[in-house]
């Protein structure tokens, strides 16, 4: 099984310390300073990295860990990191290269920029029919996938989806208790897919359309 650990990095971002069997891996390292630390506290040395995209505040920190540990990339032929397999899930829409991390003996799912809690990533890329059928394939997993995504978002993404969505028991529910979460602090993930089922209105859009018009909105919210 999975052990997953979670780096609050830069302002906003999430990197993870994960763990099955004898292998150490850091994903998306936007920063090395944290992770560092992090490593340290836990007495770990890492293995392998996973990155889900280009941008900086997922990969800045790579260059400092190889130096630092010698660690290697994840080789995407292996389809197995320690114990666990692993499914690399195309996903563009927020960038071309953007990939989902799936682990399906641990039912976890790195989701990255591709899916947040109750949000999805901005359409940097990508057109709305590669975001929308990219999102079909996160919503193919088994309900109770844990999802983990790159950025602490949550709060703001509800206020979207409040704002279009306000009879959504779910959705308000959801939010109280995200609320109390950021007062004190805590994440607010991971979150499961089927909690992203009924609260997320990018999950929920059933048209590459309904998606399109939800991305646009959030862009001006
Ligand atoms: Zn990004």
């Amino acid at each position: 099984m999975l052990n997953v650990t979670i780096i609050p990095i830069l302002d906003d971002n999430y990197a993870y310390i994960i763990k099955s069997g004898n292998q150490i891996a850091v994903l998306d390292p936007g920063e090395a300073a944290p992770i560092i630390e992090k490593l340290e506290e836990l007495n770990l040395t890492p293995d392998i990295i996973f990155t889900t995209h280009h941008h900086g505040d997922h990969v800045n920190g790579c260059n400092t860990l190889i130096e630092k540990y010698g660690c290697d990339y994840f080789d995407r032929s292996t389809e197995k990191f320690g114990d666990d397999p692993v499914q690399i899930i195309a996903t563009p829409g927020h960038t071309k290269d953007h990939v989902c991390f799936y682990f399906p003996d641990s039912k976890i799912a790195f989701t990255a920029d591709t899916i947040f809690s109750m949000g999805c990533g901005r359409m940097l890329e990508g057109t709305a029919e590669e975001f929308f059928d990219s999102i079909q394939k996160i919503k193919a997993l088994p309900d109770d996938t844990l999802l983990y995504c790159g950025h602490e978002y949550t709060q703001a993404n509800g206020a979207f989806c409040l704002s279009v969505d306000a009879d959504n028991a779910a959705l308000q529910s959801r939010m109280d208790e995200v609320k109390q979460q950021r007062a004190s602090n805590k994440p607010t993930i991971p979150t499961t897919l089927q909690m992203e089922k009924e609260t997320n209105i990018f999950m929920k859009a059933k048209t590459v359309e309904e998606f399109a018009k939800y991305r646009r909105l959030k862009d001006s919210f």
